[in-house]
């Protein structure tokens, strides 16, 4: 499997701006006729696809690589309003690539007889470059830490056992009214009149621990006695420019923050995805929070699904060209 899939799915149009589109998906490529823009990927969705086949071109290879001691990541990347948290949560009727990821997790560990699993879930959101832990109730601010046992982390974060699929979504609805009653709160602080929720990053992660119930517990001589891997499941903050927008104030503040994780995770994929990390090359990891604290799950031998949500109507033709920009560049 390749370390780096890159996926784009294009969002329904009204049929006004389906008929206005300057852009056409002929097959993977993606282009405007008679232009010069055009765009290979690994496989475009388009509107007419369903997040399971999203789900199932990737994401279920991670899930599975997971369990086995590699880590993942999988983010979903796009302007405000292009469908990231549609294919990251979706709905009722459509469950999204995260709660697909979770039961497919769970029915994976069950099958696993010879080994025995612990599984804990922490929820954060990168907010202007504070790290707000979702989980915990007082929602204070942490910071990141390295040691040498843990490698990379984020001190403070609750990890919480988990031990069903909907014990994980049910946290993930606590952690999602925390975040909503702290954005009231902001908004009235400083009475903002924009929905600050949409300019996080939310990101989940799994940290999958499992231990061999073969081996002799005296025994430690086999490395694969204990595994742990982690899964970080990412929902990007809107990638359209701060200068754009024609923000002000605190937006413009918010808008250039996201504008460095964004284009710092873009620097660092563009390096993984040219190998200059095994050539011992510089990879930026340390510019952003989002790409210090998945630094352990995009580096080394981790795997990586990027999927591009897109909106093909001719008024977001630039967002959309800068997002796909964004997608050619991880290939
Ligand atoms: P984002 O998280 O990128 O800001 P959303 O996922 O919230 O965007 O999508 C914006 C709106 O469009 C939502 O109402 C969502 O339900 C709808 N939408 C997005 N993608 C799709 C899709 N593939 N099929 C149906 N509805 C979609
Ligand atoms: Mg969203």
């Amino acid at each position: 499997m390749e370390r780096i899939h890159v996926t784009v799915r294009a969002r329904p149009l009204s049929p006004e701006d389906a008929k206005s589109s300057p852009w056409r998906i002929v097959g993977n490529s993606i282009v405007i006729p008679n232009h010069s823009s055009k765009f290979e990927f690994d496989r475009i969705f388009d509107q007419d696809c369903k997040t399971l086949e999203v789900y199932e071109a990737r994401t279920r290879d991670i899930v599975a690589a997971a369990v086995r001691g590699f880590n993942g990541t999988v983010f979903a990347y796009g302007q405000t309003n292009s469908g990231k948290t549609h294919t990251m949560r979706g709905s009722l009727t459509e469950p999204g690539v995260i709660p697909r990821a979770v039961h497919d997790l769970f029915d994976i560990i069950q099958g696993e007889v010879d080994r025995e699993f612990l599984l804990r879930m922490s929820y954060m959101e990168i907010y202007n470059e504070d790290i707000n832990d979702l989980l915990a109730p007082d929602h204070r601010k942490l910071q990141i830490h390295e040691s040498l046992e843990r490698g990379i982390y984020v001190a403070g974060l609750r990890e919480e056992i988990v031990a069903s699929p909907q014990q994980v979504l049910n946290l993930m609805d606590f952690g999602e009214c925390i975040s909503l009653v702290c954005c009231w709160l902001y908004i009235s602080q400083l009475s903002a009149n924009s929905y600050i929720r949409s300019s996080a990053l939310l990101l989940i992660k799994q940290i999958i621990e499992s231990r061999d119930k073969t081996e002799d517990d005296n025994n430690d001589n086999s490395c694969d006695a204990v595994r742990v891997s982690v899964l970080n499941l990412v929902d990007l903050a809107g990638s359209e420019r701060a200068a754009k927008t024609g923000a002000e104030g605190v937006r413009l503040k918010e808008g250039s923050h996201i504008n460095k994780s964004l284009m710092t995770l873009g620097t660092v994929i563009k390096k993984l995805s040219e190998g200059a990390e095994s050539q011992g090359g510089h990879v930026p990891y340390r510019d952003s929070k989002l790409t210090r604290i998945l630094q352990p799950a995009l580096g080394g031998n981790a795997n990586t699904a990027i999927i591009c949500n897109i909106t093909l109507a001719q008024i977001h033709a630039d967002e959309t060209k800068s997002s796909l920009q964004f997608a050619s560049r991880a290939l």
